[in-house]
């Protein structure tokens, strides 16, 4: 029987799309290709009707990845979608963009020389905080064959609640994480107790900005002083990596007074999502090194470029250029000022919306947006003990309407906290968010006004 022929029992493995065109009875098969192809109008919209199942993204504050960009920016980059940013000899141009990007970003973060500064763009922060990484690595290795030392056990001081790349980094390239777990109301990292697990087979300490379980700020600077001080006592140079993924982009525009950056000489490299905060779309990170010393000559390959020579760090080849043209446009479009007043606008929506949801009985405030315009809660203890839902009950409820505000557990140690969190970004309107907390408060009355309901315990799958 030919599969492709239209029949009246449609299995799940078929698409019948109704609207690609009147005429169209044919069965599409899902999984296997068709021998013969299709009109392109026809693939084009049997693809966009499927997608309008996909949330709206407007709606998804589940994600820190940027969901919108102005036209101009969409068209320079639908002008480029066929630029590789591996080919620095065929698209030189491209390649002078990144790195004028790189050295921006570099005085951004207070680099010594950010005109010499070194670093990549990569496919995504977790991209670039394994370069980062790797770089700890082989330093931590030279220093210990050096010294005629083992280096059989590389450990990496990191709090629970790093993202999932930290993890991949460990198991990847064979390496001990060394987590600090939460402790009462403390979900990050602090000095004192990074220093417990800080040996000579430490390759670095990896502190946040800006932490995706809550949104805080870790304390770079403290940590830096209390590895100092190890120093001191050791001999031992432990160096510290920022993942600043989210706040990266946002610290240098709204808390210019925290030192977090290379203004601490422990500082050796940072990473940030240029698709976060950054506000590009989807596909672009970078790693900055503070300088040439920080980053392992091992590390770098060589390509020709207009024949001459530039660095190659990376770990894919082959990624879109598109990216970074995107991430320059912003950086031409918006300047210092523009970071600056999109970034306020967010946390302004952030510290709004947080102050009304913490007034809301049933919850408690753990943090307001004050960091990066990330916020979350929990239940009330009170409340919670004759509460008729739970955290996960209000994310499935606000589903309905097509809000993504997830409920999770906090990381290790602290996993007992459910804790629903906004990501506010750039399309999330003071109007929206307002939207956004009648909703809640509908979800609320809801639940409330059943006569008896058991709070859920599934969270739906959500991981960060
Ligand atoms: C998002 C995030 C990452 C991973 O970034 P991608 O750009 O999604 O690869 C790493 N660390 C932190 C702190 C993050 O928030």
């Amino acid at each position: 029987m030919d599969k492709d022929k239209a029949s009246t029992h449609v299995s799940n493995s078929v698409l019948v799309p109704t609207f690609a065109a009147r005429g169209m009875t044919r069965e599409i098969p899902k999984n296997r290709m068709m021998e013969e192809g299709m009109l392109p109008d026809v693939a084009y919209q049997v693809i966009h009707d499927e997608l309008m199942l996909d949330g709206y993204s407007m709606l998804n504050l589940a994600t820190f990845v940027t969901t919108w960009m102005d036209d101009q920016a969409g068209k320079l980059m639908s002008e480029t979608l066929d630029k590789n940013m591996v080919d620095k000899d065929e698209y030189p141009q491209t390649a002078e963009i990144e790195q004028r990007c790189i050295k921006m970003i570099a005085e951004l973060w207070n680099a010594p020389d950010h005109e010499t500064a070194i670093g990549t763009s990569t496919i995504g922060s977790s991209e670039a905080c394994m370069l980062g990484g790797m770089a700890m690595k082989w330093r931590w290795r030279a220093r210990q064959e050096a010294a005629g030392k083992p280096t059989g056990k590389p450990n990496l001081v990191m709090g629970s609640n790093v993202q999932v790349c930290w993890h991949k980094f460990c198991r990847y390239w064979d390496i001990e994480p060394r987590e600090v777990t939460s402790e009462g109301d403390r979900f990050t990292l602090n000095a004192e107790e990074a220093m417990k697990l800080v040996d000579e087979n430490t390759i670095g300490v990896v502190v946040i900005m800006g932490s995706t379980f809550d949104g805080r700020y870790e304390p770079v600077e403290e940590v830096s002083k209390a590895l100092d001080d190890y120093e001191n006592k050791t001999g031992l140079d432990v160096p510290i990596h920022v993942d600043g993924a989210s706040g990266g982009f946002v610290a240098p525009f709204l808390q210019p007074e925290i030192v977090w950056d290379f203004r601490l000489p422990r500082v050796k490299s940072i990473n940030a999502s240029g698709h976060k905060y950054g506000l590009v779309y989807p596909g672009v990170g970078w790693v900055v090194f503070r300088d040439k010393d920080s980053l392992p000559e091992d590390l770098v390959f060589h390509v020709s470029y207009l024949g001459g020579d530039m660095i190659d760090l990376s770990i894919n080849f082959s990624r879109p250029g598109n990216r970074v043209l995107g991430q320059y446009y912003n950086f031409l479009r918006l300047g210092r000022e523009g970071y600056r007043r999109i970034h306020q606008t967010s946390q302004d929506v952030a510290k709004q919306l947080s102050s009304s949801i913490g007034e809301l009985p049933p919850f408690d405030l753990i943090t307001d947006g004050s960091d990066i315009p990330v916020f979350c809660w929990t239940m009330n203890a009170e409340y919670a003990k004759t509460a008729k839902f739970s955290l996960y009950d209000i994310a499935a409820k606000l589903r309905e309407r097509g809000w993504l505000v997830p409920a999770y557990p906090m990381p290790a140690n602290r996993s007992d906290l459910v804790v629903q969190r906004v990501v506010v970004k750039e399309d999330l309107s003071m109007d929206t968010a307002n939207m956004l907390l009648e909703d809640i408060k509908r979800a609320i009355e809801f639940f409330e006004s059943k006569p008896e309901n058991t709070p859920s315990t599934d969270d739906g799958g959500f991981h960060h």
